[in-house]
């Protein structure tokens, strides 16, 4: 066998060995689903992150929602991964990304159709995460984005995502609130954003402290729904903290303190 013809051979060998190793457990989902998340696009991206040493394995669903699947991985050190998939045939989801993309100076000219509006979606998110990441508010961190595809920094352990505040009230209620005031204005100030989805279910608290996250929809302050958003969100805050006792800030002026005005 020639050199040439061997070396074929073995690339061919290491491919298939990785390809092995890309086993998808997904229990949750019928083969249906599988193929609409893991379609050839999908497995391609996957496979080539896999190759590019970004990823070594790929474990089971960790959240199936209704327009992206967040999977388990782990880099070959052993390092856990969150990896967000973002479904490219969830039709009704481009009605409500346009109204955040439209606005956000940072996706003047992107194409319109439904295929890279997911793709903007995705990358906006990971923008979105290292802007709040480079503030100092505690997101897991992006590692890389690629089409659909979004790796993050696992938060949990052992494949299991850390509670949501919606799912374990903190023992330190005052303390993780006090955390949040800080987080939001430093990811308004220096971060330039405001996170527009802001609740109990998009915050995760991981060694008694609050991790946001699902960031796909925030938008930059100049953003004509910023302000808006915002005071949702402090809103959002404000409701489950003062259900558990805090004495809460009034909406108001923690909106003034936020933007940086005098009250
Ligand atoms: P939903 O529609 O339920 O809000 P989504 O598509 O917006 O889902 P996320 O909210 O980002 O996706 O994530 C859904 C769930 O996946 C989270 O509640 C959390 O349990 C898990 N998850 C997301 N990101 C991570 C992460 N970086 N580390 C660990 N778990 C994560
Ligand atoms: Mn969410």
């Amino acid at each position: 066998m020639s050199r040439k013809a061997r070396e074929r051979l073995s690339r061919r060998e290491n491919n298939v060995e990785r390809r092995d190793k890309m086993l998808i457990h997904d229990f949750s989902a019928d083969r249906a689903t599988m193929e609409e998340v893991f379609d050839k696009s999908t497995l391609m991206v996957i496979y080539n992150l896999m190759n590019a040493g970004v990823i070594d394995e790929l474990h089971g669903v960790v959240s199936a929602g209704k327009e992206a699947r967040v999977y388990w991985g782990k880099t070959k050190e052993g390092k856990e991964l969150a990896v967000k998939i973002y479904l490219t045939s969830s039709a009704d989801f481009k009605k409500g990304m346009q109204k955040y993309i439209e606005g956000d100076f940072r996706f003047k000219s992107v194409k319109r159709d439904t295929r890279s509006l997911i793709f903007t979606w995705a990358q906006k998110e990971f923008r979105n995460l290292e802007q709040a990441a480079k503030a100092k508010v505690r997101v897991p961190k992006p590692v890389i984005v690629k089409n659909n595809v979004l790796i993050m920094e696992f938060i949990g352990e052992n494949g299991e995502s850390a509670p949501s505040l919606k799912e374990q009230s903190p023992d330190n209620p005052e303390k993780v609130y006090k955390a949040m005031l800080i987080y939001m204005e430093r990811l308004y100030r220096k971060g330039d954003l405001v996170h527009g989805d802001l609740s109990e279910y998009n915050i995760m608290l991981w060694k008694g402290q609050p991790v946001m996250f699902d960031m796909s929809q925030s938008v930059p302050t100049s953003h004509p729904l910023a302000a808006s958003l915002l005071r949702r969100d402090l809103a959002n805050v404000n409701r489950f903290f003062s259900r558990l006792g805090v004495k809460v800030v009034p909406v108001e002026d923690v909106y003034k303190k936020v933007v940086g005005k005098d009250v």
